[in-house]
């Protein structure tokens, strides 16, 4: 059932530090309000948990695309549709694009946010993934400060994560180093387009010297957050694009990932289609696609 709205707050603050002073006075009172795609879901069902908002949607501070030699900085305002526009993001990081591009329909790429989507912290959310493959950082911030973490440990379990009460998350860090690199994402879902994932899979890699290297996994939808597997990328490193190294890395995976059974799938599923599309990265990287 509906919420009864008269119960809810929404202010807007006139600038970055206004909604920091908000955070810091009265810490655990007000949640920020971005482009409110999940926020307002809940708000239909009458299960909204807080009150008191903070419309952030006009923070400048916390929007755009900045490009450096060395990295490609985004604000967490930023949403799905100017993900997909930026030439450098296109180029370089085409598997964020791509997430970019499956994540909703038209009106929820033209509001949703990267920041909603990475503290909304939906195991099935498209784009930590390939965040993770990307080695992303992320910058919080609050009156105290800012402070760069990876973004890899950021989620600790389901809907937990290490964002302090009086912070907001500002800008989301990429390190330009994937020249030449193999980019594979791969959304499986009911559907190509308007469905929530039943597996996700994003990764990067390259061969050199006949061997796997440089390479990164992540998996959504397979445990109770976003996973990135580092003991899968240790099966693969060093080692030739074979059956053998396959069979190690599928070993590994297993350990790594731990699907259940819900509305949207089955854990056999997901388990046999992520076997499936490790063994299509490892292919990938040998085609060089
Ligand atoms: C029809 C529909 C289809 C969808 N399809 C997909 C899909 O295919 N894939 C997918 O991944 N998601 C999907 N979503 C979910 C949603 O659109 C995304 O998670 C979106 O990125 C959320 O961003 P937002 O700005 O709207 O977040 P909001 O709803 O405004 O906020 C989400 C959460 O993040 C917090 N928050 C937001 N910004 C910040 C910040 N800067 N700092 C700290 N906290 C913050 C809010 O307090 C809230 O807890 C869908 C939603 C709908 C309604």
């Amino acid at each position: 059932m509906r919420a009864f709205i008269p119960h809810y707050q929404l202010t807007t603050p006139a600038s970055l530090a206004d909604a920091l002073a908000l955070l810091k006075n009265e810490p655990g009172v007000w949640k920020p309000f971005a482009g409110g795609t999940d926020l307002m879901v809940l708000l239909e069902a009458g299960k909204l948990p807080h009150r008191n908002y903070i419309n952030i949607w006009k923070l400048d501070e916390l929007r755009g695309i900045d490009v450096t030699n060395t990295h490609v900085i985004l604000g967490a305002l930023t949403t799905y549709t100017e993900v997909q526009a930026h030439p450098i993001l296109q180029s370089e990081f085409s598997m964020l694009c791509q997430a970019a591009s499956e994540t909703g329909g038209l009106a929820i790429q033209n509001r949703g946010t990267l920041g909603g989507n990475i503290i909304n912290a939906s195991p099935a959310a498209d784009s930590p993934p390939a965040l993770l493959a990307y080695d992303a950082e992320i910058e919080l911030i609050s009156a105290a400060g800012s402070r760069w973490i990876p973004y890899h440990g950021f989620h600790t379990g389901y809907k937990q994560m290490q964002l302090g009460a009086d912070e907001l998350l500002a800008r989301i860090r990429l390190p330009r180093n994937t020249e030449g690199a193999t980019h594979y994402y791969r959304k499986v879902g009911t559907r190509k387009a308007q469905a929530i994932s039943k597996v996700c899979l994003a990764a990067t890699g390259r061969i050199s010297d006949g061997q796997i290297n440089d390479t990164r996994i992540a998996l959504g939808s397979v445990a109770p957050i976003v996973v990135r597997c580092l003991q899968t990328e240790n099966a693969l490193r060093g080692r030739k694009p074979d059956a053998e190294t396959i069979a190690s890395a599928r070993d590994a995976l297993l350990r790594e990932v731990s699907p259940i059974d819900d509305i949207r799938s089955t854990a056999d599923y997901r388990l046999q289609v992520t076997k499936n599309l490790l063994a299509d990265f490892v292919f990938a990287l040998q085609t060089g696609n």
